[in-house]
């Protein structure tokens, strides 16, 4: 939990640099920190986390100076410092950040658009707007690709100079068949020896940097037709959603490296693998939803292996299924977000997604004293395998130990956060201190290794009392509401066992914390929790698992934002934060003001803070 706060607090640019490897422990592999005991004359260390001597020459300078020579080794004397490693320079597969070999792209990455064809008027005409907006701010070396999809899927020529959009077509009712692609791509094989720079049957038509393809992009951009009268309704038009991202990422593939699908959806997908096409009360709306529930699931998985990241951003005024969608966005460590319309907030959200370096985020390697285990992770992560973890975070001589943990965050995205909960393996001795050491690995897109470490530590308790004193009630709220989150996406538990478990959760607090004489049902809640059990008050009847706010997709969106999000937007995702504009024509700024006193403040011009979403009343 502090090392949350912690992480944030070293988001600044006072963290030192070194530009050397760690000294790690040669037992346990955690590096020195300012809670070791350092011997600076003859260079011994004993490790904070196991307690075993070291000794590094490093160390060995001989003590002297103002603070007996710890200014020279700022790992000594902060909580944060970041390394720039010596051992080695990272290559895509071992260091995993942006990786690729940067052809055609500053980031080596691709953008690939995946656009709803089959839009109302009004929306085709704002879509058209913000994209064009959003393309025209693309960096001129960014990769990009164009498909749009309605009853079929079109792939758009970008590679020439011509300014006349012009397109593949492929069926939107079955998965892309290597062959269908080889049709217009050429056979997979030829591919890799041209690299994509110019025409003929090389990807290079397809997918083409921004600077080269501007005038084609606006011409695709620009062509984008609403649905048409005959149509019929939004929610029932032919969309194969599915195919069409499936095809984006087969071509992504194709020509190499990681990548982002930015998918801009009006309404759900009906058509091809994934689409459900049946109403809610049909006798096969079970069948075709498990169906899609599978094939989306598998599509994931392969998407994630790609390094390839999914993005969902829906401005139409139909649900879109998100919920059907969401495991897209999970898996691949994108977002979903749902927007009014396809105006300015979604212009906003597109821009960013495109902006956002493409591929793997770092390894995160998990550390802790003895009697600590690390639990579980809720976050955008993905575990690793032994040999994956070794070759990400090695360092000096050092080899990978099994007693951390390593994680791989899904992508670079800086407003993503993990959360770890911690379980004691035995009673920690009185008076001491539990250690835990973050270290997150990654890759410069100029390919220097670098490694943040956090060391913090947390003291131990004796009394109940103390403990109920160092709990923080924000970061507390913030755990339990993400386990209640998981739970309610857990089909078994579902959104009312959630609650139940949430409710029972804070009775146990009451019975463990209030003093044994008073009866069981009028036993005071700790005051000292007063701040946690209202945001589990707010977690059971709010957006997370209530069905007062919102449909199912704006549920799924906000459980999604709110899993991955740090402690600045989830603590207001769970506690709503009340605020007024105070003094004449509101001079005064934003003030704070309990909800209870919303009755008081009929004059006043109110703004509910809710994390991802803020709402006025004027
Ligand atoms: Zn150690």
């Amino acid at each position: 939990a502090d090392a949350d706060a912690d992480a944030d607090a070293a988001n600044d640019d006072a963290v030192p640099t070194l530009r050397r490897d760690p000294a790690s422990c040669y037992h346990c592999g955690a590096f020195a920190s300012a809670s070791c005991r350092v011997d600076l004359t003859l260079g011994a260390w004993r490790c904070a986390l196991c307690d075993v001597g070291n000794v590094d020459a490093l160390y060995a300078c001989g003590g002297g100076g103002s603070n007996g020579g710890r200014d020279a080794f700022p790992e000594l004397t902060n909580a944060v410092v970041e390394y720039h490693l010596e051992s080695g320079s990272g290559d895509g597969s071992a260091g995993g950040g942006g990786g690729g070999d940067g052809e055609g792209g500053g980031n080596g990455g691709v953008v690939f658009f995946v656009v709803d064809d089959a839009l109302d008027d009004d929306e085709a005409a704002l879509l058209r707007a913000s994209l064009s907006r959003v393309a025209s701010g693309l960096d001129a070396s960014q990769s990009v690709g164009f498909v749009t999809y309605a009853a079929s899927v079109a792939v758009y020529e970008l590679g020439g100079a011509s300014a006349v959009a012009s397109a593949e077509v492929l069926s939107g009712a079955k998965s892309p068949r290597a062959a269908d692609l080889d049709a217009f791509l050429g056979k997979e094989e030829e591919d890799d020896d041209d690299g994509g720079g110019d025409g003929g049957g090389s990807i290079g038509r397809f997918i083409a940097p921004a600077r080269a393809c501007r005038a084609a992009l606006e011409a695709v951009i620009s062509s984008i037709k609403p649905a048409g009268r005959s149509a019929g309704p939004v929610a029932g038009r032919a969309r194969c959603a599915g195919v069409a991202i499936e095809t984006a990422a087969a071509m992504i593939r194709r020509r190499g490296g990681p990548g982002r699908i930015l998918v801009c959806a009006g309404g759900p997908c009906t058509r091809g693998p994934g689409g459900v096409r049946a109403d809610d009360e049909s006798e096969l709306f079970d069948f075709e939803r498990a169906t899609a529930a599978a094939y989306v699931d598998e599509l994931s998985s392969t998407i994630a292996s790609l390094d390839v990241t999914v993005d969902i951003i829906s401005g139409g005024r139909e649900a879109i299924g998100a919920a059907r969608l969401a495991p897209l966005a999970d898996a691949t460590g994108g977002s979903v977000v749902l927007v009014e319309d396809f105006g300015a907030t979604f212009e906003s959200n597109a821009a960013r997604a495109a902006a956002r370096r493409p591929g793997r985020g770092p390894a995160v390697t998990v550390r802790l004293s003895h009697g600590v285990q690390c639990a579980r992770v809720i976050g955008p992560v993905r575990t690793m395998t032994r040999e994956a973890a070794a070759a990400a975070t090695r360092c000096g001589s050092t080899a990978f130990e099994d007693a951390s943990d390593v994680v791989r965050l899904k992508t670079n995205d800086p407003t993503q956060a993990i959360a770890v909960f911690f379980q004691f393996s035995r009673d920690l001795p009185p008076d001491a201190y539990a250690h835990a050491q973050f270290a997150s690995w990654d890759v410069t897109p100029t390919g220097t290794r670098v490694a943040r470490v956090v060391s913090i530590r947390i003291p131990t308790v004796r009394t109940k009392r103390e403990y109920l004193a160092a709990v923080d009630n924000t970061v507390a709220g913030i755990l339990a509401g993400k386990k209640a989150a998981l739970d309610a996406a857990n089909e078994s538990i579902g959104r009312l066992g959630a609650a139940k478990r949430l409710r029972a959760r804070v009775m146990h607090l009451s019975e463990v914390f209030s003093p044994p004489s008073a009866p069981p049902p009028n036993r005071p809640f700790p005051g000292a929790l007063r701040e946690f059990a209202e945001a589990m008050y707010h977690a059971c009847r709010g957006g997370m698992l209530s069905e007062m706010l919102g449909h199912a997709d704006e549920r799924a969106a906000a459980r999604g934002i709110f899993l991955s999000a740090g402690v600045d937007v989830a603590a207001p995702m769970l506690s709503p934060r009340l605020f007024k504009r105070d003094g004449a024509g509101g001079a005064g700024g934003f003030v704070s003001v309990p909800a209870s006193d919303l009755a008081l403040c009929g004059d006043a011009v109110l703004f509910l803070d809710a994390g991802d979403c803020v709402f006025g009343w004027v």
